[in-house]
């Protein structure tokens, strides 16, 4: 488990705030969950990235249950032209909701996507983004970060989905030529995108997602 202290958690936040998003550290996943259920009001559409760490937390139940309209294209049984949909409603969307596959300490958001739709919704589309990002998500700098994207997010990924790429197999990345390829976009998010009007990153003091 990676050990993070409180001073690092401030200076991350710190960070962020100097990057014109809106940073609050929770130290369980429920506090951060409550958090969330607040800030998105009951009637507003909901964009949810691939993220097990948002799964985890059960928000997308409780948005469900309370009637907020909720785009998820991880939804069971969904085919590929309407998981292509969903993934365009997402970017409609009033609030996207996601993680981050790592958050370093100068506050950079850093992603690696293969179809797209959750990098593009932190950027552009929906006025209000809010990030969840587990204490496992933290790293040194942008070198850490992108090595992290290679080491743990996308062939965790990869294992997850059971794609066709040697990581799915040992978690190894070879920078692979396949078809079956999860790292098709990186993005590195350093300030808040003009296009939105409000990025919330909700640290944690716990391990979520990967
Ligand atoms: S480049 Fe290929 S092998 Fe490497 S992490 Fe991405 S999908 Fe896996």
């Amino acid at each position: 488990m990676k050990s993070i202290s409180s001073n690092m958690f401030q200076k991350v936040i710190e960070s962020l705030k100097r990057n014109e998003m809106e940073a609050f550290y929770f130290s369980t996943a429920a506090e951060a969950g409550e958090e969330v259920l607040k800030r998105i009001p009951q009637k507003a559409s909901v964009g949810i990235g691939g993220s097990i760490t948002i799964r985890e937390m059960g928000v997308l139940e409780a948005l469900r249950k309370r009637g907020n309209e909720v785009y998820d294209h991880w939804k069971e049984g969904l085919s590929k032209e309407e998981r292509q949909a969903v993934g365009k409603k997402q970017q409609r969307a009033d609030f996207f909701l996601t993680s981050t596959n790592a958050l370093t300490m100068d506050g950079k958001l850093i992603n690696v996507d293969a179809t797209g739709n959750r990098v593009t919704s932190m950027i552009f589309g929906p006025e209000k983004v809010i990030v969840v990002a587990g204490a496992n998500k933290i790293v040194k700098n942008l070198s850490e970060g992108l090595g992290r994207l290679k080491k743990v997010a996308a062939p965790k990924n990869c294992q997850r989905r059971k794609d066709p790429t040697p990581c799915a197999e040992d978690l190894i990345c070879r920078d692979c030529d396949l078809p079956g390829r999860l790292c098709r976009v990186t993005t590195i998010i350093e300030r808040k995108p003009w296009g939105i009007q409000e990025f919330t990153v909700i640290l944690v003091g716990e391990e979520m997602g990967y």
